[in-house]
């Protein structure tokens, strides 16, 4: 039976992207040796590293004063990287579920945190509005989308301080005003790639300004080569990750790139929301104006709360995989990152208007 992916992350891939990685480790780039198996510094792959870069600053418009490098240790590793390189004195973030709290704890090792904005009294169903960012801070965190509670901050605000971005679930999703941010940064395993590549994109001119020694791995101007051959390379870079991440964005480009992207993806989000808000047995959990267009969150509706495990089981024989919610909210959760098909979110439709018809 076809199944569904709507797995959180890691999570569906381009068929493309996975064809050509299967080759790949079979041979690498014509050499007769496969991917797992070749240098880092073997010619071929440094063009891979290169093509991965210059792919990111053509889909995102990444403007030249701004490094693009692929890191390991996932975004949670960044968490205190970032405070590392960026925090003096005092940072302001909001706080609009886990992933945002976790970045807080992580900043809290290196100075003062100012929490500006939290939407914990209502379990993260929406996004904070009508804070105030302080201008004596050194910059504010966000996390543009939250994964866990499907809101999404979806346009690129404006800040009278140096912006900072965890866009690990939401990247390539939508165009992106780059020159608003200061850094931005994710791991690979939700929009463009499997886990192990984690995303830097940084304003150069903001580096090496903290006061704070750094450990060489710590530190992001290690990672930007004097030379473009040399960006990612100081150690050996995710490879495998990288790889995928490359032929994932060739896909993103070959559907016409991430205005596209943007448009089918709202495409996706709107279908499923429009199900959910007409359904009689289920209701979605963000406040419809922050919903987010990537990770969908419904439960059963108050009078139906005793047919979720039914639903669960039904959605399943129906090929569905991976719709059971992050256990803080509960209920469902539909992840339709930009590789998750059209079809895929009908078919979760139709099985929710079937499942009406024999239950509601
Ligand atoms: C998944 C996720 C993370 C954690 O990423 P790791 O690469 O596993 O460390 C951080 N932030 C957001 C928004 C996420 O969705």
């Amino acid at each position: 039976m076809k199944k569904h992916n709507f797995n959180a992350g890691p999570c569906v891939l381009p068929k493309p992207a996975i064809e050509a990685t299967i080759e790949a480790i079979r041979d690498f780039d014509n050499t007769g040796i496969g991917l797992l198996e070749i240098s880092h510094r073997t010619p071929g792959w440094e063009k891979v590293m290169a093509e991965t870069e210059q792919l990111w600053r053509e889909l995102l418009n990444i403007p030249e004063e701004y490094a693009v490098i692929f890191l390991g240790g996932g975004a949670s590793t960044q968490f205190y990287t970032l405070a590392a390189n960026f925090l003096n004195k005092k940072a302001a973030y909001l706080e609009t579920g886990v992933w945002a709290k976790k970045a807080i704890k992580e900043a809290k090792l290196y100075g003062e945190v100012e929490v500006v904005g939290s939407s914990a009294d209502k379990n993260f169903t929406y996004i904070p509005k009508g804070y105030t960012i302080p201008t004596d801070v050194d910059y504010f965190h966000i996390t543009t989308n939250n994964t866990i509670y499907g809101t999404e901050i979806k346009t690129d605000i404006d800040s009278p301080v140096n912006l900072i971005a965890d866009m690990s679930s939401d990247i390539m999703s939508r165009p992106v005003d780059i020159k608003k941010y200061a850094m931005i940064y994710g791991g690979a395993q939700k929009n463009v790639g499997p886990a192990g590549a984690t995303f830097v994109i940084v304003r150069k001119d903001l580096l090496a300004k903290v006061q704070r020694k750094l450990p060489s791995m710590v530190d992001y101007k290690t990672h930007i080569g004097a030379e473009p051959r040399d960006n990612s390379m100081f150690n050996t870079p995710p490879v495998i990750s990288v790889f995928v991440m490359n032929q994932t964005l060739k896909w993103v480009k070959s559907l016409g790139g991430v205005k596209e992207m943007h448009k089918l993806n709202q495409k996706k989000a709107e279908l499923l929301y429009n199900e959910i808000d007409r359904n009689k047995m289920f209701v979605g959990t963000a406040v419809k104006e922050d919903r987010s267009i990537m990770n969908v969150c419904f439960v059963m509706a108050e009078q139906y709360k005793d047919k979720e495990a039914d639903f669960m089981e039904f959605a399943k024989k129906a090929g569905m995989v991976g719709i059971k919610g992050h256990r803080s909210v509960g209920g469902f959760r539909a992840s339709i990152y930009n590789a998750c098909p059209l079809e895929s979110v009908q078919a979760l439709v139709d099985c929710m208007k079937e499942f009406e018809k024999l239950h509601g």
